[in-house]
C-alpha cells in the first residue's frame, strides 16, 4: 500500500533528510500523514489584508500588492533593497537583506505578489520584513492557516510542508475509511482524508477541531478495540469456579500471625466472590505500601489450591519474589499446600525438578519472577494469576502468563500505585478495582526529614545510632551513568565515604543490580536475618521488601526521584513497631526540589501523593503506555481525554462483541497509516 512506501519515494526527500525525518519517528509515507502539527502552532494566513488595514505592531500579517518600484540597492555593512508595492488602499516597502542581487533579479514592475511579514511603520509607507512573498499567477489564492511541525536537523517548515502536500495528494486518490460505518453514522465525525486534510492544513478553525476531534477518537477507539481483542478470548471461555471456603483457607485464615483488617476483609470479599463464578476475574488490588496485599494474595491463592487448581504469583525482581516465597510458604503451610520457587539462574536439575512437578500438578502455588513466562514452564491447570507491583509488567507479559493455561485464568493485579481512572480505562481495560485504605494497626507513621549536603555529618551519625540500637537502615543512592557523576552520589562512592568513616566497625554491605542474583539473594537475607546494619543499595529495593526491624531510610539525592516512588521507598521502614524515619538528603537544594518533597513531610497518604505527582510532573512521566506494552498516542491525552475514552471504549466494546466484529477491526488496522496498532492485534 502506497503508506507503507518509504519516504524517500517522495521527490526531494534525499537519504540526509530521511535520516532526519526518521529522527522525527518518519519513516514511511503513511508516518508522514499521521506527523500532526505542533498542537496550538498554526499560522493563520487565512485573511489577507488591505495595505490600509495592516497593523503596525511587528506582527506577521498577509497581504496582496504589486511591484511599483524596485529601489536602488544599499551597500554598506548590512547591504539591502527595498521594494516599494502598493494596492488600491496604500503603499508598502519591502526590505530585503542579503542577497540584493537576488532580490532584485526576482522581480519587475507590475508583478502581484503575495506577502507575509512582520509590519513596522516607516514614513508614508509601511515597511515589511516578508517571511514569504509569491509571485502571484493564475488564481493562486492565500496560503490559509498553515501548520507548523516539530523539526529535526536540517529540515525546515516548507519542507515538511511540500511533502505532506503531495502525500495528501496520494492519500486523496486511495485512502480507506477505518472508522465502522455505524460509528460514522453515529458521531458524524469528518470522513478519514477530509480529516487529514484539516488537520494539516486547515480550511478553517472550526474544521481543523472537528479533524482533531476525529484522530483522537480514532486513537482512543483503536487502543480500546485492542485492549477488548486481546481479552475477547479469554471473556467468551470460562474460568473454573472456586466454590465456597473449605477447611483449608480457613485454616490458613485462622492461621495467619494477625487479623485481616477492615480494608483487607472488604478486599478479599470481593476478591473471593468474584473466584465464585465462571466469569474471569480482571481485578486490581491497589493499596498502599505496607498495606497487606500479599496476605489477600495467599487466599486467593489458597482458594485456588484448596479445588484443586494451581496459582501462580508473578513478581518483577529476584529479591521480591524470594520474599513472597518465604511469606507465602508460612502463609499457606496450614493448608498443606505446596509451594515453589522458580526464578532464572537455577541449577538446572533444580529447575527441571521443579517444571515436572508443576506439570503433575504436584505444586500448587509456584512464586516466580519473568521467569515463570518461559517457554518450557507448563502448569497442570493454572487457573488464578496474581501479578505483584503491577506497572513493572505490560499487557503482553500478563498475557502470556495467562496462556499457560488452555482455560481462561481469575488475574489479580497488585499495585501500590494509585491509578487515575482515565489510567485505568486505558491501560487496564475494565479491571474492577479493590481499594485498600489505610493500614494495618499498631504501625507508626514514619517521620520524614529533608537534609542538604552540609547535613551529611549529622545524617550518617543517626545511621550509626539507630544500628547501635539494634535497629536496621537503609540508604539509598540513585544508579547512575558515568556522565553524571558529578551532581549525583553513586551508591558505590557514598558507600565506600561511610563504611571508611562515620560507619567505621558498623556491618555494612552494599547491593546493586548487577550483582549476581545469587550474591544478592545472599546479602538480602542476611541483611533479613540481622546480620547486617545497615545497607547500601541502588533503587532494587524499591519493591516489595519486608523487614520490620529497619527503622531508617536514606535517600541520597532525593530530588531526582517522584513523590509517589519515595513514598513506596520510604514504605520499607515503619514496618515494626518502633518510630521509624526517613531522611531525604538532597544535593540539588533548589527551592522548587524542596518545595515538592516537603510534600511527603507532610502527607502519608499513597493516592495524594500519586495526585500530587502527576499534578507536578505531568501524565507523561509517570504513565508512560510504552511501560506498559502499549502504542504511544500521538493526539489523545489520557488526563485530558477522559470523556473520549469513555465514548470510545463503548463503542470498541460494541464492536469486538462477537467474532465479525473483531475481524473487522482487524481489517480496519490493517489500513492504519503507522503500524503502531497492528502489534497488539497480531498477538
Ligand atoms: P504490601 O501491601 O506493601 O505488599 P505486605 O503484604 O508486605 O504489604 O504487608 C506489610 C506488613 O504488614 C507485613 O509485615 C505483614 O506481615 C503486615 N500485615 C499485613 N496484614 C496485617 C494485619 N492485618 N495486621 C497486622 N499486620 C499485618
Ligand atoms: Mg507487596
Amino acid at each position: 500500500m502506497w503508506w507503507q512506501d518509504k519516504i524517500t519515494t517522495l521527490p526531494g526527500v534525499g537519504m540526509k533528510r530521511a535520516i532526519d525525518l526518521e529522527n522525527l519517528g518518519i519513516r514511511t509515507v503513511g508516518d508522514l500523514l499521521y506527523f500532526y502539527p505542533r498542537q496550538g502552532a498554526y499560522l493563520d494566513y487565512s485573511k489577507v489584508k488591505n495595505i490600509r488595514d495592516l497593523a503596525l505592531d511587528g506582527s506577521k500579517q498577509i497581504f496582496r500588492a504589486k511591484v511599483l518600484r524596485i529601489n536602488q540597492p544599499r551597500q554598506g555593512r548590512r547591504p539591502f533593497v527595498s521594494i516599494t508595492v502598493r494596492d488600491n488602499t496604500g503603499f508598502a516597502e519591502l526590505y530585503f537583506f542579503g542577497a540584493v542581487r537576488y532580490w532584485v533579479r526576482r522581480f519587475k514592475v507590475d508583478d502581484e505578489l503575495l506577502i507575509i511579514g512582520r509590519m513596522k511603520a516607516g514614513g508614508v509607507t509601511k515597511m515589511v520584513t516578508p517571511e514569504m512573498v509569491q509571485l502571484f499567477e493564475g488564481d493562486m489564492t492565500a496560503p490559509g492557516i498553515l501548520p507548523v511541525y516539530s523539526l529535526s536537523g536540517s529540515l525546515t517548515q516548507n519542507m515538511l510542508r511540500k511533502w505532506m502536500k503531495l502525500a495528501l495528494e496520494m492519500a486523496g486518490e486511495d485512502l480507506p475509511e477505518t472508522l465502522p460505518q455505524w460509528i460514522l453514522d453515529r458521531l458524524h465525525p469528518l470522513g478519514r482524508y477530509e480529516a487529514l486534510q484539516n488537520i494539516h492544513f486547515p480550511e478553517n478553525m472550526e474544521k481543523l477541531k472537528r479533524a482533531r476531534d476525529r484522530f483522537i477518537f480514532e486513537e482512543l477507539f483503536l487502543l480500546q478495540c485492542g485492549l477488548l481483542y486481546y481479552r475477547a478470548d479469554t471473556v467468551a471461555k470460562q474460568a473454573p469456579n472456586f466454590g465456597v471456603d473449605g477447611n483449608k483457607v480457613k485454616g490458613v485464615i485462622s492461621g495467619l500471625p494477625f487479623e485481616l483488617t477492615p480494608a483487607q476483609n472488604k478486599a478479599w470479599e470481593e476478591i473471593s466472590a468474584d473466584l465464585e463464578t465462571t466469569k474471569p476475574m480482571h481485578r486490581i488490588l491497589q493499596g498502599d505500601v505496607g498495606s497487606g496485599k500479599t496476605a489477600v494474595a495467599a487466599l486467593a491463592l489458597a482458594k485456588a489450591a484448596e479445588s484443586g487448581y494451581q496459582g501462580a504469583i508473578m513478581a518483577p525482581t529476584e529479591i521480591l519474589a524470594h520474599q513472597h516465597f518465604e511469606t507465602l510458604s508460612a502463609y499457606l503451610q496450614p493448608g498443606g499446600f505446596k509451594v515453589a520457587l522458580l526464578v532464572g539462574g537455577m541449577r538446572p536439575e533444580a529447575r527441571q525438578q521443579l517444571l515436572s512437578d508443576l506439570a503433575d500438578g504436584k505444586i500448587d502455588v509456584v512464586v516466580g519472577t519473568h521467569a515463570l513466562l518461559q517457554e518450557d514452564v507448563v502448569f497442570k491447570n493454572l487457573a488464578l494469576v496474581i501479578t505483584d507491583e503491577q506497572h513493572r509488567f505490560g499487557v503482553e507479559q500478563r498475557a502470556k502468563l495467562s496462556n499457560k493455561s488452555s482455560d481462561a485464568v481469575h488475574t489479580l493485579v497488585m499495585t501500590a500505585t494509585p491509578i487515575p481512572r482515565t489510567l485505568a480505562l486505558t491501560v487496564y481495560g475494565d479491571l474492577d478495582i479493590s481499594r485498600m485504605e489505610g493500614r494495618p494497626p499498631g504501625r507508626k507513621h514514619v517521620q520524614t526529614l529533608l537534609y542538604t549536603e552540609s547535613d551529611r555529618e549529622a545524617v550518617y551519625r543517626g545511621v550509626r545510632h539507630q544500628a547501635e540500637l539494634g535497629h536496621q537502615v537503609y540508604v539509598v543512592c540513585p544508579l547512575i551513568e558515568d556522565s553524571e557523576v558529578i551532581d549525583a552520589k553513586s551508591a558505590e562512592q557514598v558507600y565506600a565515604e561511610m563504611h571508611n568513616s562515620v560507619l567505621r566497625g558498623i556491618n555494612t554491605a552494599f547491593i546493586h543490580g548487577r550483582m549476581k542474583p545469587a550474591e544478592k539473594e545472599t546479602i538480602m537475607s542476611d541483611f533479613a536475618a540481622g546480620k547486617i546494619s545497615v545497607l547500601f543499595s541502588t533503587t532494587v529495593i524499591e519493591v516489595g521488601v519486608n523487614v520490620p526491624n529497619a527503622t531508617l531510610m536514606v535517600v541520597e539525592n532525593a530530588e531526582r526521584y517522584g513523590l509517589a516512588q519515595l513514598h513506596q521507598l520510604r514504605g520499607r521502614v515503619g514496618r515494626g513497631t518502633e518510630q521509624s524515619y526517613c531522611a531525604l538528603m538532597l544535593a540539588n537544594d533548589s527551592d522548587e526540589a524542596r518545595e515538592r518533597l516537603e510534600i511527603l513531610t507532610e502527607s502519608d497518604d499513597g493516592f495524594y501523593l500519586a495526585e500530587q505527582d502527576l499534578r507536578l510532573r505531568g501524565a507523561g512521566q509517570i504513565f508512560g503506555l510504552k511501560q506498559h506494552g502499549l502504542p504511544d498516542l500521538h493526539i489523545a491525552d489520557i488526563l485530558r481525554d477522559t470523556d473520549i475514552i469513555v465514548q470510545a471504549r463503548k463503542m470498541a466494546q460494541e464492536c469486538v462483541k462477537n467474532k465479525e466484529g473483531r475481524e473487522q477491526i482487524k481489517d480496519l488496522v490493517q489500513m492504519q497509516l503507522d503500524e503502531r496498532f497492528q502489534g497488539i492485534f497480531n498477538n
